[in-house]
C-alpha cells in the first residue's frame, strides 16, 4: 500500500547524529530541515514537531483557539484534523465535501459560520489542494483564520503556489506513509514572525527563549529529534523525484483504469496533484461491494484501503447530520498502492485484478 523510499543520504545523516552524540531535539539537522522546508514551501518560517497531529494542535494553540471556539473542518478527512481542534477544548464543525475533488465544499461553509467560528481548516485530501481562492475570500469576508492541513500534500500546487503557503499557519505530517517521512514527525509553516515565535515557545514547554528554565506559559513538549530531522532533510533532498514518480504512477493507473469508469479526484490545470494516494471510486453499478473488493484483492496479495470514513459516522464525532456526498465517496472509494518502489507491472497487476474482480 505504502512504503518509504530511503535511498538518499538518510543513513549518512543519521550516522552523523550518532557519531556526534546529537540525538535529541537540539542539533544542526533540526534547523537545516526547517530552513530547507520553509524554502521548499515558499514561506519564511517552518518549525518541526513530533508529529502531524500535534503540529495542527500547535498551530491552533498559537492562534489562541480554545474552549467555546469553533473550527470548520471537513467531515471527510483523517481523524487527526478534528482531534487537534478538540484537544484545545474547541469544537470541530463539519463541512461537506465536493463530489468532484472530494475536498471541502466552500459553498457549504458559509451556513456553518457562527459568532464562535474562528478558523477554517482545509485539508488537501490525498494530495490535491482545496480551492484556496474561494476559501480565502470567505475567510476574509468573515474574518476567519485559515489553517491548512497539508499532511497529505507536500509539494502540491494551487495557481503556482505550494501547499503550506496559504493559511496564516499550516501543518504537515512526516508519518511513514506520507510523501516524505521522518518516521513520525510534523511541521508548521508560516510567514508571521510573531506566530512563529509563539509556536516555538509553546513547542518547548513554554520556556523563555532568553532565561533558561523560566517558563512563561503552559506549553507542550512537541519537539522532533535531530535524528528524525536528519532523515527529513535527506528525504526533502529527493522530494522532486518522489513527486515525479507519483505522477507517473497516477498516469499509469489512469491508463489501466479509465477514469470514465473508475472516477478519481478531478483536477484542472491550476492544480498540481501530488498523489499521496491514487484513489478511485468503484462504479455505481459495481456488482461487487467495495469491502468485498478489498478482501478479494487482499487474497491476491494486493493491499488496498477504504477511503477515510467520514468523521461524523464514527463514535467520537457521531452526529445525526448527514453529509451525503462524503458518505457516498467514502462508501465507494478505495486507496490503491502508491509508492515509489512500484513498477509499471505492479500498477498493471493491481489494475487488472480490480477489473477482473468487477467483471466476474
Ligand atoms: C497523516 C495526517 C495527519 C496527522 O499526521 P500524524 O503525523 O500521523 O500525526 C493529519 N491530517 C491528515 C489529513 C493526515 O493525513
Amino acid at each position: 500500500m505504502a512504503q518509504p523510499t530511503l535511498n538518499g543520504k538518510e543513513k549518512k545523516y543519521v550516522m552523523d547524529c550518532l557519531d556526534s552524540n546529537w540525538i535529541s531535539s537540539a542539533g544542526k539537522y533540526v534547523t537545516a530541515f526547517e530552513e530547507a522546508f520553509a524554502k521548499f514551501c515558499g514561506v519564511r518560517y517552518a518549525l518541526t514537531c513530533a508529529n502531524g497531529t500535534v503540529s495542527l494542535q500547535l498551530a491552533l494553540a498559537a492562534l489562541g483557539i480554545g474552549p467555546g471556539d469553533e473550527v470548520i473542518v471537513p467531515t471527510f478527512t483523517y481523524i487527526a484534523s478534528a482531534n487537534a481542534v478538540r484537544y484545545l477544548g474547541a469544537t470541530p464543525v463539519f463541512a461537506e465535501c465536493k463530489y468532484d475533488t472530494w475536498n471541502i465544499d466552500t459553498k457549504n461553509i458559509e451556513q456553518l459560520i457562527t459568532p464562535r467560528t474562528k478558523a477554517i481548516m482545509p485539508v488537501h485530501l490525498y494530495g490535491l489542494m482545496c480551492d484556496m481562492d474561494a476559501l480565502n475570500e470567505l475567510a476574509k469576508k468573515h474574518n476567519l483564520f485559515i489553517v491548512e492541513d497539508a499532511a497529505e500534500a507536500h509539494g502540491a500546487i494551487y495557481k503556482g503556489r505550494k501547499a503550506g503557503s496559504f493559511g496564516i499557519i499550516n501543518s504537515f505530517s512526516f508519518f511513514g506513509n506520507k510523501i516524505i517521512t521522518t518516521g513520525e514527525g510534523g511541521m508548521v509553516t508560516t510567514d508571521d514572525e510573531a506566530l512563529y515565535n509563539r509556536m516555538k515557545l509553546l513547542r518547548g514547554q513554554g520556556m523563555d527563549p532568553v532565561r533558561r528554565y523560566w517558563f512563561t506559559v503552559t506549553g507542550y513538549n512537541f519537539r522532533m529529534t535531530n535524528i528524525q530531522a536528519a532523515i527529513g532533510l535527506a528525504q526533502l533532498e529527493n522530494i522532486g523525484s518522489f513527486m515525479h514518480k507519483r505522477l507517473e504512477l497516477a498516469r499509469m493507473y489512469k491508463q489501466f483504469l479509465p477514469v470514465e469508469r473508475f472516477e478519481t479526484q478531478v483536477t484542472s490545470p491550476e492544480y498540481e496533484h501530488v498523489y499521496w494516494m491514487y484513489s478511485i471510486l468503484l462504479p455505481k453499478d459495481s456488482p461487487v461491494s467495495r469491502d468485498e473488493t478489498i478482501e478479494k484483492l487482499a487474497s491476491e496479495g494486493i493491499e488496498t484501503r477504504p477511503l477515510f470514513y467520514p468523521l461524523h459516522v464514527m463514535p467520537p464525532y457521531q452526529s445525526n447530520k448527514s453529509f451525503p456526498v462524503s458518505e457516498e465517496v467514502a462508501n465507494r472509494g478505495l486507496n490503491l498502492p502508491t509508492h515509489c518502489a512500484m513498477s509499471e507491472q505492479d500498477v498493471q497487476r493491481v489494475a487488472e485484478a480490480i477489473q477482473h474482480i468487477l467483471h466476474r
